[in-house]
């Protein structure tokens, strides 16, 4: 039993790209629009040029200058006045630089306006004006990505003396953090491999020790066995990042829920044209305190997210999610899978399809409850229907947030379309299946 319970405790979940999805929801085209400048009949001649194009050029020569490699073009546009801004702005150059980018870059979002408040104003009391929009920050690791990850970042434009200046980017409370990535947390090197990227914190410390070649050729096992099952579109390229603790995985995957419980992490940002490409967030104490065999394990499941990711969609419940993960990570008939069977034969399991709160809050024993229900009901599936009809009917539903109607009712008639079976049904004749 000892084993079961260290290999629940340790199991995975994939932070569903639900936790960004607000700021990309609406149609790009039904967003609000800024308001149109008024009539020039009686503007001044020097008058400041809007907020919002004086952002534009400052990100444009900011986004650039980190592809140039440019400092002095990158710092020139920080407020000399935010010397802590400054510093840390220094450091994120130098860190930024250190990694392979194919594209980078920012734009503002003029349709959420401007973000800043009274507040704001009196912070900033010697500048003439404040101005807090969102941008995006999108990019792609050379050689990696095949389509651009997006963060949100918040800055805080200040006007002074007629020029407009970078003065933080923390200034907005919780619903408009920027969000984090791990080059916020200290300087990063990135490993080129084949197929798999990592990057991690050099280490500094004594005790600390840094992954390397061993886990890239475990990364890449993992990838072969995944590519051999996934049959969706995949670029086959994997970016994994290594935190130095687990505080860091919480702040870059920015969930509002207890992490303890999992080990790794795939996450991704959805947006209007589906998820961007996933990265694995682990930490690297908990690689260095695992066998290689869970580590391959907890690998193979992960990337099965990454693969997965491009087909997906928000109206897909965790319960398939990570049941296909498991379905593509182990073979059937494993320890878990007769454990279960066993629980639930003599009546100490309902088997029943866990909701998407309950793989976030579930204690580890519940946790290992739902990943194997999952796994087992995406089991029950395939080899009912084949593995051809599952995979359209994950398609079907990954595409289905491009319709109106609700989560309920596209499952239902995806359901309907390949199982010819409502959820509820699916779900009775699966747990007499067991
Ligand atoms: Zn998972």
């Amino acid at each position: 039993m000892k084993k079961l319970l260290i290999a629940l405790a340790a199991l995975v979940v994939l932070a569903s790209g639900v936790w960004i999805a607000t700021g990309f929801d609406a149609d790009p085209d039904e967003r609000p629009r800024p308001e149109a400048p008024a009539e020039p009949d009686e503007s001044e001649p020097e008058e400041d040029p809007a907020p919002s194009t004086a952002a534009a050029e400052i990100l444009s020569h900011r986004a650039r200058a980190v592809m140039g490699h440019d400092k002095g073009a990158f710092l020139a546009s920080i407020d000399p006045k935010a010397k802590r801004f400054r510093k840390q702005q220094r450091k994120i150059f130098d860190r930024l630089t250190s990694l392979r980018f194919g594209r980078y870059e920012l734009e503002v979002q003029t349709g959420d306006g401007d973000l800043a408040r009274r507040e704001h104003r009196r912070r900033y009391k010697s500048a003439d004006e404040v101005f807090i929009p969102r941008v995006e920050e999108t990019y792609r690791f050379k050689g990696y990505d095949d389509a651009d990850f997006v963060s949100n970042l918040f800055f805080t434009f200040v006007l002074r003396d007629g020029e407009w200046l970078v003065a933080a980017d923390n200034d907005l409370g919780k619903r408009n953090r920027t969000e984090r990535n791990l080059w916020d947390y200290g300087p990063v090197k990135q490993t080129r491999g084949k197929n798999v990227t990592l990057i991690q914190h050099p280490c500094r410390e004594a005790g600390c020790v840094e992954i390397g070649d061993s886990f890239i050729q475990q990364a890449e096992t993992a990838r072969r066995r995944i590519k051999q099952k996934w049959k969706g579109a995949w670029n086959g390229r994997v970016v994994v990042l290594l935190t130095s603790s687990r505080r860091e995985v919480r702040r870059i995957i920015d969930v509002d829920y207890a992490i303890s419980n999992f080990a790794a992490f795939a996450y991704s940002p959805f947006l209007d044209t589906g998820y961007s490409p996933a990265r694995i967030v682990v930490d690297r104490a908990t690689l260095a305190a695992s066998p290689p065999d869970f580590v391959e394990l907890l690998l193979t499941h992960e990337m099965a997210h990454v693969a997965t990711r491009r087909a997906s969609g928000p109206h897909i419940p965790l319960w398939v999610e990570e049941g296909l993960a498991e379905w593509m990570t182990r073979p059937p008939g494993d320890d878990a899978d007769l454990y279960y069977s066993n629980q639930v034969a003599v009546g100490a399991v309902q088997p029943r399809l866990a909701t998407d709160r309950e793989f976030r809050r579930g204690n580890a024993e519940e946790l290992f409850l739902h990943y194997q229900s999952s796994r087992t009901a995406v089991a029950y599936f395939i080899e009912r229907w084949g593995y051809t009809k599952f995979f359209r009917f994950y398609k079907t539903l990954g595409d289905s947030h491009n319709d109106s109607g609700g989560r309920a009712q596209h499952l239902r008639s995806a359901m309907r379309r390949f199982t010819r079976l409502s959820p509820g049904k699916f779900e009775r004749q699966w747990a007499d299946s067991i």
